[in-house]
């Protein structure tokens, strides 16, 4: 049963996306752990996190800001064997409801209907059946959701807001990371200890599926080991 404010609860679409847009404003400043606690408030159970545990200060952050708060992963059955222990570890021993959401067809149901090795082939196809219809499955009981996006991640994140409207679904869509530099980042991990995937260890800076990142160098642009070699930047996520 929805725990929502009964205000939000009721609220049109329209209506719904004023309301975010005006708290987008508002908010635009605050700590993420002050977005986040604001959301558990506003929204109740009709919140959800969405993380690929490539993000774990927002899961540590979510975790301690609204405990109990739902986190939605979405299992690609290409992740590393470290990201799925760092899942495991984060549903385990943090106060998160850790749901995995699963594709329609495991790899090789997949790899006999449009062949093996789609990621090398079709990768926006790929993204579209094991991230993009999960997610939207994942996403459809939720009012509104949470992500780790940051603005200096990528070119087309730039102008994301901390809370905002997904027109795409008519949710609310939080980005409580979004002015956080790298920087950042690495001061809240240095000074609550935050458990990082151990791929962070061997230059991975931005962790997406196996097929499809590498670890980068010292100083190439942190997100230029996801889909390397090709033209692709986004999974469909976001957009
Ligand atoms: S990131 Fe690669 S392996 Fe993962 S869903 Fe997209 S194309 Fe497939």
């Amino acid at each position: 049963m929805s725990t929502s404010t009964p205000a939000v609860a009721d609220l049109s679409p329209d209506e719904l996306r004023a309301f975010a847009e005006r708290a987008g404003a508002e908010l635009e400043g605050a700590h993420p752990a002050e977005i986040l606690a604001w959301a558990g408030r506003t929204f109740g159970t009709d919140l959800v996190v969405a993380s690929s545990m490539g993000d774990e200060v927002l899961v540590d952050l979510a975790a301690k800001a609204v405990p109990g708060v739902e986190v939605i992963f979405l299992d690609t059955g290409y992740h590393f064997a470290e990201t799925l222990g760092t899942r495991d570890y984060y549903a385990e021993f943090t106060d998160i409801r850790l749901r995995t959401v699963l594709p329609l067809r495991t790899v090789a149901e997949q790899d006999a209907e449009h062949g093996p090795r789609p990621h090398e082939r079709d990768p926006n196809l790929c993204c579209a059946l094991r991230k993009v219809e999960p997610l939207e499955r994942g996403l459809a009981p939720y009012t509104a959701w949470v992500t780790g996006m940051r603005r200096e991640d990528a070119p087309t994140r730039t102008d994301i807001t901390v809370v905002g409207w997904d027109a795409r679904r008519s949710k609310v869509k939080l980005n409580p990371l979004a002015a956080w530099t790298q920087d950042d980042l690495e001061a809240y991990v240095a000074e609550h200890h935050v458990v990082l995937n151990p791929l962070r260890q061997i230059g991975y800076t931005s962790i997406g599926c196996a097929p499809c990142t590498r670890a980068t160098a010292p100083g190439e642009d942190p997100r230029a080991g996801r889909w390397s070699g090709t033209s692709k930047t986004e999974c469909g996520l976001h957009t």
